[in-house]
């Protein structure tokens, strides 16, 4: 059985979803250029006419966006905000100093993640294996959630109760993002699994009282 939507788990593609910048937010993003580090927080570089409030506020927008067209589920290991806590503004390609500022603010290049994935696995992880000036033309070497389906790299099965997923054949994206992100993990396995039998016994439990309700209403007379 192929499965990539659950409630408390769900590994989406969001080709097709980027957020936009209102004409204010991409004026702010432009006076903050060139980007070479440390612009997305902390003190505004000097000779930048651009006020920290205002920069602020676009960071904190960019996570509004990014939850109306994500949900509140990490966009790598697709667990609910609820069962990997509270999701954290991620850039695909990292934003570091030595890493892409220039891709700071790319529409692209933003996404939400959890901590475990953003920080603990990910980090500075270089992301791209073939770099260009055009964010689009890059090429990367994870599943990339606005130009990857990821159906197409990574395949999911539920086998024996078990929430399983590996790599499509062929898929090098596939095989390195499951590494990266542990995907494959006994305990992020476990963690499906128990997410998938809790909901199979919340639509059980419904049931349980629809039945105990028939039951008390013309059976049970006390
Ligand atoms: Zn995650």
């Amino acid at each position: 059985m192929s499965r990539k939507k659950s409630k408390s788990f769900l590994f989406q593609n969001l080709v097709g979803k980027s957020i936009t910048f209102s004409i204010a937010e991409q004026t702010v993003i432009d006076g903050l250029k060139p980007l070479i580090g440390g612009e997305w927080e902390g003190k505004i570089k000097s000779g930048c006419t651009v006020k920290r409030i205002a920069r602020n506020a676009v960071v904190t927008s960019i996570k509004h966006k990014l939850a109306k067209i994500q949900g509140n589920y990490c966009i790598y290991c697709g667990l609910h905000e609820k069962h990997c806590g509270r999701l954290e503004r991620e850039h695909i390609a990292p934003k570091g100093k030595t890493s892409y500022p220039e891709f700071m603010f790319e529409p692209q290049n933003l996404a939400l993640a959890c901590h475990h994935c953003n920080v603990d696995l990910k980090g500075e992880y270089d992301t791209i294996s073939n770099k260009f000036k055009s964010y689009s033309k890059c090429k990367f070497n994870i599943v990339h959630p606005y130009f990857d389906p990821i159906e197409k790299h990574i395949v999911f099965a539920v086998k024996n109760g078990k929430a399983l997923l590996k790599a499509a054949p062929y898929s090098r994206k596939g095989k390195n993002h499951i590494k990266l992100f542990e995907l494959d993990s006994v305990p992020k396995t476990d963690k499906r699994t128990g997410l998938l039998l809790v909901e199979s016994l919340k639509i059980e439990s419904k049931y349980d009282k629809m039945l105990d309700k028939a039951l008390n209403n013309k059976f049970v007379r006390r």
